[in-house]
């Protein structure tokens, strides 16, 4: 059994403009330690999507799903008080910028050992012992001083080694991590990988990374998921989507992956800019900026079609008939 499982999640922002159709029927499984990457352009729908597994979304946000199960337990059919104990027992996450996380008005002690007071009922000596004990698993140096630190006394990386122990605090069994390194130098940012992927052999938890670095996914998951205009338009295992990738958004995110230096390809960048998903194209949402795009495709969304038990994509592409392109070919 998958340990969280999303069936056709869909999220939707109303604003004073209209209503923001962030996520459209979004379906993934996450199973018992493993990592599972979702990638794709800022505003496709990859952190909302799992804001709202979460329920971290502000109350204009209008959430809905066939089911959100974890561990076998619909999370949509669960009071506030229960799916808070869940939610907050086990699944863990970790934001992009630590410094907005963190509350600047308490110390790092104060901010850790809350949460295993609220949910754990821990008196403050246990509270404390744990704390400890996580600061030194992600390698903090010297915890007790910093327990007494504000979050501006400590560096980018140190915030967010922080923010790390918080999210492993309770022994989560899955870690939400949403673009954990971007807010960091490269340096830190090699360095706070390493530390997740080290903690997760530690420990067994399955972790989501979101990002928009496919080397962050390359160096880190096993499967994983491209969105796209809200929706989820290929997924597969990362050899799947590295070596035999079937989308043309993917082919287009594979081609502008900055090279080594001395590498002579090209950096291509996909033109244009993602669709506004106030009134999304009833059609494939990359249809104004493939160059494939066929008549058919601004018509009516393609389904997402399996090519393998891993691996699936949403293009028409993919159809008996359809011009013969391939990633390789669209390479040349
Ligand atoms: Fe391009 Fe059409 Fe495939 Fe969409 S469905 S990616 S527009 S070819």
């Amino acid at each position: 059994m998958a340990l969280l499982e999303i069936d056709n999640l869909r999220t939707t922002f109303d604003i004073h403009v209209g209503k923001v159709q962030a996520v459209r029927g979004v379906s993934l499984t996450v199973g018992e330690g493993e990592t599972v990457g979702i990638v794709g352009e800022s505003g496709c729908g990859k952190s909302v999507s799992m804001l709202s597994v979460l329920h971290l979304l502000p109350d204009y946000a209008r959430i809905e799903a066939d089911a959100m199960r974890f561990d076998g337990t619909d999370l949509t059919k669960l009071s506030p008080k229960m799916f808070r104990r869940i939610s907050g027992d086990q699944i863990g996450m970790i934001f992009q910028d630590p410094m907005t996380s963190l509350n600047p008005l308490f110390t790092i002690g104060q901010q850790l050992m809350e949460p295993l007071r609220i949910h754990k009922g821990m008196k403050r000596d246990e509270a404390r012992r744990v704390v400890l004990e996580k600061l030194r698993m992600v390698e903090i140096p010297d915890p007790e001083s910093r327990m007494k630190q504000y979050p501006h006394e400590l560096s980018g990386g140190m915030r967010q080694r922080i923010m790390i122990a918080m999210a492993i605090m309770c022994n989560p069994r899955l870690i939400i991590a949403d673009e954990p390194t971007t807010a960091l130098d490269v340096t830190i940012q090699a360095q706070i990988l390493d530390l997740l992927a080290s903690l997760q052999k530690q420990l067994g938890t399955a972790v989501i990374m979101i990002t928009h670095d496919l080397g962050v996914i390359a160096g880190m998951c096993s499967r994983v998921a491209v969105m796209y205009g809200g929706v989820i338009v290929e997924q597969g295992t990362v050899r799947e989507i590295f070596y035999e990738p079937r989308h043309p958004y993917t082919w287009g995110l594979l081609r502008s992956i900055p090279q080594k230096a001395g590498e002579k390809k090209k950096l291509v960048p996909i033109p244009g800019s993602p669709p506004d998903l106030i009134a999304p194209p009833k059609g494939c949402p990359f249809t104004a900026r493939c160059p494939y795009a066929m008549n058919v495709c601004a018509q009516a969304m393609p389904e997402l079609r399996p090519l393998t038990d891993t691996h699936c994509a949403r293009c028409y592409l993919m159809d008996e008939g359809a011009p013969k392109v391939t990633w390789e070919g669209s390479r040349t």
